[in-house]
């Protein structure tokens, strides 16, 4: 009780130290506008921070930052809220919410876009392909490109333009001190090296400059393949995709098949892997990689079409929706081994709902090419990215998915080799955040010490500065 009593000062603090300059909304417990404002999109952190500072422009996220740093408050940081871990909200502490930044400048003919740290991704989207050009990003248009960018940033474009992060050209932040910091090729450079991959620890960043890519349709594949075949539809894409060209990305998602009209009935609530091949080249080239690709599916379940960038980029939507339940775990693969298809394929007939799936994606083309050392995101050489999610609606059934996902992730993990995609990690993975950075962790832990000795930003994978770090 006590405890509370004292966060509750805590936050009433900031709110008096805030609420004469603040131009946003300042949103306690109680407020009208409040229930929505702590929610994020994963149901199961369902959290009552003590404020929610919903800024209007940079200067309020400098007045907050200060006002939380002196105050010593835990804070968030949160721009679309989908954190799969919840690190966009806490008890009792303060949320610096951007979601009323988002604005997107768009400037066709140097194909650059600045965009403010609260957008979405289907903003930016909507703003460059009025200029024909495309920001490679995330394939959900709900989730923030804040921390999607700042953790690396993976889609359908990564193959062909690379992480998201590989096309930042610049940050402007706000530090622990409440400082406005740029961070580019010429300025602070060891900040921009570890902005790009090493999410929220060095400040709120209010402006992403970035390079775009002219792009406005895609060929787009899909295809379920039914049980029986999985394994071999396994060994195909392992071995095709060695060889692929950088235009062609092809995902395949292991799961239950959805109990649909457009899904075969054969097929429905049976194991299947679901293939999604997308060809970002002329589109006459397509059909050469769609065919071999498709050939293992239910003929009934392909299909195969032109589709506008926009299309692309919101057809994922609803299968994501807010309030759903998710608990996730990943892993990179340098090979996928026999006995690893095996599991996996022994997995899906025992997995726990309609929704959760096994997520499959190889990385390699422009992305692999970036040296392991020249972004903190790193290594790129184990091409075969695994994302378990469990995916449900009832609190009763927390235990059975968590508990599908955590058995799997274990039986896997033997071929894994280390690493983790930061973005892809749950709540309760903070010791495998070394894991993530590796070979990268003592500039991390350097950068981190000089932007932000105190740990103020410590809602994230986190990176702890020295002092703290030495006290363990
Ligand atoms: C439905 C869904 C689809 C997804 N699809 C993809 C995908 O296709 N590719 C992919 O790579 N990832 C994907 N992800 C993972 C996604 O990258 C992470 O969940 C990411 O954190 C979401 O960013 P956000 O801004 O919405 O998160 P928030 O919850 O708002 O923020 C997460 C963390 O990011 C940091 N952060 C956010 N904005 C800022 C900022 N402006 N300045 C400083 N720190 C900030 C903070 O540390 C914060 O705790 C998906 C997630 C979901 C839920």
């Amino acid at each position: 009780m006590r405890w509370w009593k004292l966060r509750a000062e805590v936050s009433d603090e900031v709110y008096s130290s805030l609420h004469r300059r603040f131009k946003g909304d300042l949103l306690r417990p109680g407020d009208s506008g409040y229930e929505d404002a702590r929610a994020i999109w994963n149901r199961m952190v369902a959290r009552k921070p003590g404020l929610v500072a919903r800024c209007a422009d940079v200067s309020d996220v400098e007045s907050a930052v200060r006002a939380g740093s002196e105050a010593g408050i835990l804070t968030a940081v949160r721009c679309g809220g989908h954190s799969l871990a919840g690190f966009s909200t806490c008890d009792g502490g303060l949320v610096i919410d951007l979601s009323r930044m988002r604005q997107v400048i768009v400037d066709p003919a140097r194909r650059r876009a600045r965009f403010a740290g609260g957008c979405l991704l289907g903003s930016i989207d909507a703003a460059t392909q009025k200029a024909g050009l495309v920001f490679p990003s995330g394939i959900v248009s709900h989730t923030g490109a804040g921390g999607l960018v700042l953790g690396g940033g993976t889609g359908w474009l990564t193959r062909r333009f690379g992480l998201s992060c590989d096309n930042v050209e610049g940050f402007t932040l706000v530090t622990a001190d409440g400082s406005v910091v740029g961070a580019n090729s010429e300025e602070n450079r060891d900040l921009f090296w570890a902005l790009r991959g090493g999410g929220g620890n060095f400040g709120v960043v209010t402006e992403f400059e970035v390079k775009l890519h002219p792009l406005t349709s895609v060929v787009l594949g899909e295809g379920l393949c039914p049980e029986a075949d999985i394994r071999r539809l396994l060994e195909r894409w392992r071995d095709f995709m060695a060889d692929a060209p950088i235009d062609f990305k092809w995902n395949i998602d292991l799961r239950l098949a959805p109990h649909t009209e457009n899904v075969p009935v054969a097929l429905r609530d049976r194991p299947v892997a679901a293939s999604w091949l997308l060809w970002s080249g002329h589109p006459d080239a397509a059909h050469s990689y769609f065919k071999p690709a498709l050939a293992l599916c239910n003929p009934e379940s392909v299909r195969c079409k032109s589709l506008a960038f926009l299309d692309l980029q919101t057809m994922a939507d609803s299968a994501f929706p807010y309030g759903r339940r998710y608990y996730t775990k990943s892993g990179y693969f340098p090979q996928l081994d026999d006995s690893t298809i095996d599991r996996m394929v022994e997995a899906v007939a025992t997995i726990p709902s309609a929704e959760t799936q096994i997520e499959l994606a190889y990385l390699g083309g422009a992305a692999g090419q970036i040296a392991a050392d020249e972004t903190a995101f790193g290594d790129r050489s184990a091409p075969f990215i695994m994302n378990l999610i469990g995916n449900w609606s009832e609190a009763s059934a927390d235990a059975d998915h968590i508990s599908w996902v955590r058995g799997l992730f274990q039986k896997l993990r033997r071929a894994m080799t280390p690493g983790v995609y930061v973005n892809f990690m749950s709540g309760d993975e903070q010791d495998r955040v070394p894991e993530a950075y590796h070979e990268r962790w003592d500039r991390m832990v350097a950068v981190k010490s000089h932007y932000d000795p105190n740990n103020f930003f410590r809602l994230n994978q986190n990176v702890p500065p020295r002092k703290i770090e030495a006290k363990g």
